[in-house]
């Protein structure tokens, strides 16, 4: 029989009862260290304070009221990420996806404007996620994204991740944009070095393309900038930003520049939960925190203690871990061994991570993990990484 909740996840048989800081603690009080905060949702770790308290004093006043109206709380946050970013503009909505759809309606109604209607079709790169939506599986075309749901949307050009060559012979005079992730999540964390990002923004203004990033997962502070791509001095025309702008509660926005924006004039896109009150109100609670003097530079102090102790675990257990890589606290630890067993291991240290494809293991603790915690967490995945390694050899005997 099927069960009450559509059994479309293969769900790990933990679940928790409260949460704390960088902890999830379940019924019987049990605590694991929560490195992968919801995959990177919870950035500013479960239940802080501040975020607890705007919640609170909004709902109080007032949840929501539709775009029907101005929604000051919305107009409050998009000045916050207009002044914090290259955009101009900015459009909300609950998750990544839907950013994802408004970035994509966005750049075909530029060239629709533009007198260019013939220009609609996008590129992009082998082993991308940009979410669950018709259009984003027929984006990002990974064989689990799209078995079985076909026909799928037309009018996005698939490159193998890296190929440069592949990538400007898919170019023609129909390419509106080029889509990516500047640190790919899902897909492995694999950060695109800052050359390539330098030259697919210029090859972007060459060909009269606009350049969309996926900041979905990378965003809101988690490589140790507000955004990942400003680590490569560039800027995107329209981006996608989601998971961390909410700190929990569903949240997500598409940013543009007033340029790329030109074609979304009244009428033409919509939402109605989009950047209601109560979400703005938590929304601009996180970004005033992540933009506090000093945060940031936090984070990649954090961010260098987490990868040099893997680094070390990497030299201490290279029958189970092959690399580490990554940007910030978006880190992965490429596996030898299968992925999830270090996984499984890890629960039974009481510590939670995130698979991702290419045999990686995703650490993606809240952006306020304190050092005790990362030297915790390293602890943990040592002993984790022993029973893998131990069980590794009783398995090569039994062979
Ligand atoms: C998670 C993710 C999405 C999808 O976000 P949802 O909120 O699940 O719709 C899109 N792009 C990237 C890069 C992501 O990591």
């Amino acid at each position: 029989m099927i069960s009450p909740v559509l059994p479309s996840y293969a769900r790990i048989p933990l679940s928790f009862e409260a949460g704390e800081g960088s902890w999830l603690i379940e019924r019987d009080g049990t605590r694991y260290l929560d490195m992968g905060a919801g995959i990177a949702v919870t950035a500013l770790g479960h239940a802080h304070p501040r975020l607890v308290e705007a919640l609170e004093t909004q709902a109080r006043k007032l949840w929501h009221t539709s775009n029907l109206y101005e929604v000051p709380n919305q107009t409050r946050l998009a000045e916050m990420l207009v002044e914090a970013t290259f955009a101009d503009t900015v459009f909300f909505t609950n998750s990544g996806t839907e950013a994802m759809e408004c970035a994509v309606k966005t750049a075909r109604r530029y060239f629709h404007v533009k007198g260019q209607p013939e220009r609609k079709r996008m590129i992009t790169f082998s082993g991308s996620f940009h979410g669950r939506t018709l259009a984003m599986v027929s984006a990002a075309k990974g064989a689990k994204l799209v078995d079985g749901f076909g026909p799928l949307l037309d009018g996005f050009d698939q490159v193998p991740f890296g190929d440069h060559d592949a990538l400007h012979a898919a170019i023609t005079d129909q390419t509106a944009a080029i889509i990516l992730e500047p640190v790919v999540g899902e897909g492995g964390i694999k950060p695109v070095p800052e050359q390539c990002l330098k030259g697919l923004r210029k090859l972007c203004d060459e060909r009269g393309m606009l350049l969309i990033l996926d900041e979905v997962q990378s965003g809101m502070g988690r490589t140790g900038k507000l955004f990942a791509h400003e680590w490569a001095g560039i800027a995107p025309d329209i981006m996608a930003v989601a998971k961390g702008i909410g700190g929990g509660f569903p949240l997500g926005a598409c940013l543009a520049t007033e340029e790329a924006a030109c074609g979304m004039t009244a009428g033409t896109h919509g939402s109605t939960y989009g950047g209601n009150p109560l979400a703005c109100a938590i929304g601009a609670t996180v970004l005033e925190t992540i933009l506090e003097d000093g945060f940031l530079d936090q984070v990649s102090r954090t961010a260098g203690r987490l990868r040099q102790g893997l680094e070390g675990l990497v030299a201490a257990h290279g029958d189970v871990f092959e690399a580490v890589r990554g940007e910030g606290l978006m880190l992965g630890l490429v596996c030898k061994a299968p992925n999830m067993d270090v996984i499984h291991a890890c629960h039974d240290q009481h510590l939670l991570s995130v698979p991702a494809a290419e045999n990686v293991v995703r650490l993606l603790p809240p952006l306020t993990i304190s050092n005790d915690e990362i030297d915790q967490a390293l602890a943990r995945l040592d002993r984790a990484a022993a029973v893998v390694s131990a069980n590794l050899k009783s398995d090569g005997q039994d062979v």
